[in-house]
Parts: C-alpha cells; sequence; structure tokens
C-alpha cells in the first residue's frame, strides 16, 4: 500500500488488475469488432457511468475522503457531478455530434457528395493523475465512450482508494468487454506505452507528459496531454475586494492547492492592489475554514508526506530568501497537512517561482502597471489557466488581446474547467489538444471525409488525359 495510507482504513483492493498487454490485445480485438460502435450501445455505456456513479456516490466520496481527506460536499462538486454534468451533455447531443456533415463542393465535381462524419478512433488509453482521480479518469472516459471507443484506463497509484473502486464498479456498470481498468503506476505505464494506440490522452505533470509524447512518437500514436504550469491571476484596484479574495482562495485552497488551474500566484498591480488582496484573503480563509483550519471538515490533506516535506522547503527556502508569511504557515508532513498559507514580498525568482506550486501557498508578487503584468506572464511558459480581476474594461480587453494561456476568466477562478460546452485544455508548455463536452467527442474520433461521386454518367471525362486540347506549351 501506499505509505501515507497505510494507517487508514483498509479498503478492499477490488478484482486483480488485468495485465497491461493482455488489456492492450483484448480491447484491440475488440475494437476490430466495432462492437462500441452503434449508437444505442454508447448511450448505454454513458447510462450506466451515470448509473455507478448515483448508486454508489456514498462509496466514491468514502474513497475521495481516504485519498485525499476531501469532504463530501467538495467531492461531489468537483468529482462526482461535474462527471454527471458531462454525461448528461454528451446524452444530450450525442445524436447531433455522431451525425455526418456536409461539406461544399466546388462546381467542378459536382454532382457528387462529400462529407465530414465522425468516426471511432478505436482503442485508447487513458491515464490519470492522482489529484482528481474520478473527474481525471471519467470525464475523458465519456468522450471516448461517446466516440465509440474501446478504452483502457490508467488511473493514478497514488489515488489507491478511488482506483480499487473503479477497478471493481466499472466492469460491472459497463460494458467489460469495451473497457479495462489496469494497475497504473509508472511500470504498468512504461508496458502500456510500448504499445501502438489509436489515441493517448494523459493527464499529470510535465516531465512524464514528456515521456508519454515520446513514447508514443515511436508508434505515431495521436496525444492529447493535459498537463499543468503557473496560473498566473492578475489583481488590479477593486471596489469588491471580499468578492476578489473569496473567489482567488476558493481557487487556491480547494483540494489543498493540487488543481491543475488554480491560481499559482498572484501579480497585484500597484500598492493599493496589494494592500487590498493581503487584508482581505486572511479574512476569506478564515470565513472557509474557520481560525483553524486543521479542524476544518472541508479542508484537504496533501497527497503524500513526501508532497508536504517539498512544500515545506519551498515556502522556507522562500523566507529565507526575504519573503513574508501573511498567513498560515504551519505544516504537519508526516499528517499531509499545510495550512492555507499567502506570502507577501515574493520576487521573481524566489524558490515559490521556480515551478507549479501544487500546494496550499499563494505568493503574492507586485508590480506597478497592468503592462508590467501582462510582460511578466508573455515571459514565461503559458499557463493552463490566467485569472483577471479588475473593474477596468479596457484592463480586460487588454487581458484577452495580449495573454496566451489554456484558458481565461476574469473576477473568477476555476469555474471554466467545469462547463461542459468550454474545451478544457492548454496550449504550449500546459498541453496539447483538450476535451469535455463536443471537443472530448471530437478528440476520441477521426474526422473521416469522403466523397461520393457516381459513375453512371461520367462527368469527369474532363480531366483525364490525353490533355491534348490544353494549349499551354512549356
Ligand atoms: P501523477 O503522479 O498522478 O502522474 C500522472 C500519471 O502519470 C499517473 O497516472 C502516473 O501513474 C503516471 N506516471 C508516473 N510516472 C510515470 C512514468 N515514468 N511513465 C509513465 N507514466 C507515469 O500526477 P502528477 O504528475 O503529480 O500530477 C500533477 C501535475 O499534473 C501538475 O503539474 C498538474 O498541474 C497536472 N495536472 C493537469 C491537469 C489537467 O487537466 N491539465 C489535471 C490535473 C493535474
Amino acid at each position: 500500500p501506499h505509505a501515507d495510507t497505510a494507517m487508514l482504513p483498509v479498503m478492499p483492493s477490488g478484482p486483480r488488475p488485468e495485465d497491461p498487454a493482455a488489456a492492450h490485445e483484448r480491447l484491440r480485438s475488440a475494437a476490430r469488432t466495432r462492437a462500441a460502435h452503434p449508437r444505442r450501445v454508447r448511450v448505454r455505456q454513458l447510462k450506466g457511468l451515470a448509473r455507478m456513479l448515483q448508486e454508489h456516490e456514498d462509496r466514491f466520496l468514502a474513497a475521495l475522503h481516504q485519498d485525499l481527506n476531501k469532504s463530501a460536499a467538495e467531492a461531489l462538486m468537483t468529482e462526482i457531478l461535474s462527471v454527471r454534468a458531462e454525461i448528461d451533455h454528451a446524452l444530450l447531443h450525442l445524436t447531433d455530434w455522431m451525425e455526418p456533415r456536409p461539406a461544399k463542393l466546388p462546381l467542378s465535381l459536382r454532382p457528387a457528395r462529400a462529407q465530414v462524419e465522425p468516426r471511432p478512433r478505436g482503442c485508447v488509453l487513458i491515464i490519470g493523475a492522482w489529484n482528481y482521480p474520478v473527474q481525471l479518469l471519467l470525464a475523458p472516459l465519456v468522450g471516448a465512450l461517446a466516440a465509440g471507443n474501446t478504452v483502457v484506463l490508467s488511473p493514478s497509484e497514488k489515488g489507491p482508494a478511488t482506483a480499487a473502486l473503479l477497478r471493481e464498479l466499472l466492469p460491472q456498470f459497463l460494458d467489460a468487454a469495451l473497457i479495462s481498468v489496469v494497475a497504473g503506476g509508472k511500470d504498468c505505464n512504461t508496458a502500456l506505452l510500448a504499445r501502438p494506440w489509436d489515441h493517448i490522452l494523459y493527464t499529470g505533470g510535465e516531465r512524464v507528459g514528456r515521456i508519454v509524447y515520446e513514447a508514443a512518437a515511436k508508434t505515431l500514436t495521436p496525444v492529447t496531454l493535459e498537463l499543468g504550469g503557473k496560473s498566473p491571476v492578475v489583481v488590479t484596484e477593486s471596489r469588491n475586494e471580499g468578492a476578489m479574495a473569496r473567489r482567488i482562495a476558493w481557487g487556491k485552497f480547494t483540494n489543498a492547492g493540487q488543481t491543475c488551474v488554480a491560481p499559482d500566484y498572484v501579480l497585484a498591480v500597484g500598492e493599493r492592489a496589494r494592500a487590498q488582496l493581503l487584508e482581505q484573503l486572511p479574512q476569506a480563509i478564515e470565513e472557509f475554514y474557520g481560525a483553524e483550519p486543521r479542524r476544518s471538515p472541508d479542508y484537504g490533506r496533501l497527497v503524500s508526506t513526501e508532497h508536504a516535506r517539498r512544500l515545506e522547503r519551498m515556502l522556507t527556502e522562500a523566507v529565507e530568501a526575504g519573503a513574508r508569511v501573511v498567513v498560515g504557515g504551519q505544516t504537519d508532513a508526516t499528517a499531509r497537512y499545510m495550512a492555507p498559507t499567502v506570502v507577501a514580498d515574493v520576487t521573481p525568482d524566489s524558490p515559490l517561482m521556480r515551478e507549479e506550486i501544487f500546494g496550499p501557498v499563494l505568493p503574492v508578487l507586485t508590480v506597478d502597471t497592468f503592462q508590467q503584468a501582462l510582460d511578466f506572464i508573455a515571459e514565461r511558459p503559458h499557463p493552463l489557466a490566467a485569472y483577471l480581476f479588475t473593474d477596468r474594461p479596457r484592463y480586460h480587453r487588454a487581458f484577452e488581446e495580449q495573454v496566451q494561456a489554456g484558458a481565461i476568466s476574469t473576477d473568477v477562478t476555476l469555474a471554466h474547467a467545469g462547463i461542459a460546452t468550454l474545451p478544457f485544455g492548454g496550449v504550449g508548455a500546459s498541453g496539447i489538444g483538450a476535451y469535455h463536452g463536443i471537443a472530448g467527442f471530437e478528440t476520441f474520433s477521426h474526422l473521416r471525409p469522403s466523397l461520393t461521386k457516381s459513375d453512371q454518367v461520367d462527368t469527369l471525362k474532363a480531366v483525364y488525359p490525353p490533355h491534348g486540347w490544353f494549349k499551354r506549351t512549356l
């Protein structure tokens, strides 16, 4: 078992996971039978998935509490209901999505029929991450099943209770011939990645993202990479400073900061914006989690002691380099706890600014002008999300125009990631491709063009040789 969960109640480990090579062989041949193609089969899978989440909601909430100390409310919102919304959206639109899309033809080729038809890619691999162990495996699964594929799911080994539950329940509620939930983890993924797939969707950090991309290059497998990065929040003076601070704190401290689109750091534009924020953030934190967040049933834990030590180290080094803890800072690595923490006087070369924090530490940097904030973002790798809080339409327009990020949101954080009508994905260093809603359906489909031109009357004669009629000599 995972070292940090050894002391927690033991969950049944579920059925033995299928060997990676066997899973690949089995689902590849299942894909060749086209058993997952018919619309009614797709609908049955999606409804099965919804039923599984509904009937076993309590067990999912218990597993997520065990893995990450997620409160029932938070787990319900960010993991269960978000997937159910994806399923409902897919069920509502599946017929439209599957419909061939007619294409216009040049006059010279008429009469004929041209169309683009979404076709299943075949057998696909989905590799999940531990921070949202249900959502990050099942939301891509919705797209893959809606698109008519067979699927191998590789959960993160760092969410063991959730992985065991998915391994037990998915084959009961879906057609077991169309899916497999393997053990997950490095060795399993290495074995899986050596094989050819029709598509791979990977969610996780950049280091492993490169490993996945390299392995996929060897088999020419197309990939979607859902990575992370340092998502900035630009804050200007606000008339709604309370709401602003609450929305930043909510985005940052949900799941103890372990959210790929969590605000990583704040760029406060000018002294006043900085002062407003440093005054309001501690209040927001106390409103959410009380004076002792450790006792709050709504505050999560870090995934491992190792991860807690890493954050502790980053914070200590930042303070040694001159940063100041405004609120929080308390840690207990063996309990995987770290208080919601805000750090001021952070400089661009601070240890907190070197890599994605992925924990409950919010550094606040100050710049003099709005343009400096935009330049700061532009000089760094494209983040997965970029946030702006402002009262000024001019700043809003400049932000929309100049910031390159996976997604941008104004006056709110995080929420865009839960909207099925918005594609979700990165750009540049934060990822390749997107999913959610129709983007997920299309990611797992081949948009196949086709042309049908009757030969009953041969209207193509003009293009056949000999071309003696064409009076141009070279
Ligand atoms: P992780 O440790 O769960 O790893 C991701 C996956 O890679 C897991 O399934 C793991 O088993 C697998 N893996 C680990 N080592 C491997 C190897 N050598 N070869 C093949 N597979 C291997 O997750 P993580 O990387 O710690 O996740 C945190 C990162 O993920 C952050 O950067 C975060 O921003 C990003 N993230 C992105 C999204 C998104 O949707 N874009 C969502 C969540 C997390």
